[in-house]
């Protein structure tokens, strides 16, 4: 049923160009390339969006990665500007991260619970392995914090395609990607969100899932997000409103 969705979605967003070249894989590959340097701040924010020297890199025309573009401005990810054309988007001020969790906290316990209810085997056999390297966090061995991330971000996916709501799917991970560009540019000073904290919290949320109990699950994002966004703001010095 996604795959369905994927082709027909993009087709209609695509100019004529790419079209006529190898259709919507352009866009996608585009996209995913832009995505990927932002995420990992190799764009930094409020960098200019060179499109000739990304159509090189990528050995296509420009025309996919306007288009890809354009998507990443609707997201919010990027913006257009006369002069210059497309910028990484400013980085986010510390107001927005807490929105950006209250938002979060709207529809993530939601999914959690829907997740619980229809996780299948496969999803919950990779949410074991999670649950491995999140122990290996706890246990702080080498590089805890890059792995400890990739878990966090796979196991938030998981319960946003868990809900079985393409909609609040694609919001989760839209609200992930402003997020993961706001955490890359601490990589390397405090992490405001402490790995062995939220590592216990996860855990949490994952004997839930398996235990196919959606109350639990629901809570358990509850409390892990309401204790990042306490984590974030103190961190950043924002007052809760
Ligand atoms: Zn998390």
């Amino acid at each position: 049923m996604s795959d369905l969705h994927n082709m027909s979605q993009p087709a209609s967003a695509i100019g004529p160009a790419a079209r006529a070249a190898s259709g919507p894989t352009l866009v996608e590959r585009a996209y995913e390339h832009l995505l990927s340097m932002l995420m990992t701040v190799k764009i930094a924010p409020g960098e200019r969006i060179p499109i000739d020297t990304v159509a090189r890199q990528l050995g296509i025309s420009q025309t996919p990665i306007r288009e890809a573009l354009s998507q990443l401005e609707a997201e919010k990810l990027v913006y257009k500007t006369t002069n210059v054309g497309y910028r990484a988007s400013p980085q986010m001020t510390p107001e927005e991260v807490h929105d950006l969790y209250t938002l979060r906290l709207l529809i993530e316990p939601y999914a959690a619970a829907r997740a619980a209810e229809q996780m299948d085997d496969e999803t919950l056999s990779i949410l074991q392995s999670i649950q491995a390297d999140m122990d290996a966090v706890v246990e702080r061995d080498e590089q805890a914090y890059a792995r400890f991330a990739e878990a966090d971000a796979l196991l938030h996916r998981l319960i946003a395609k868990g809900s079985g709501n393409r909609l609040i799917e694609e919001t989760i991970e839209r609200l992930h990607a402003h997020l993961q560009i706001f955490r890359s540019l601490y990589q390397n000073s405090a992490q405001p969100n402490a790995p062995e904290v939220a590592a216990r919290e996860h855990q949490a949320i994952i004997a839930a899932l398996l235990a196919h109990d959606p109350v639990a699950a629901e809570q358990s994002v509850r409390d892990h997000l309401t204790c990042s966004q306490q984590r974030m703001d103190r961190a950043n010095g924002t007052s809760p409103r």
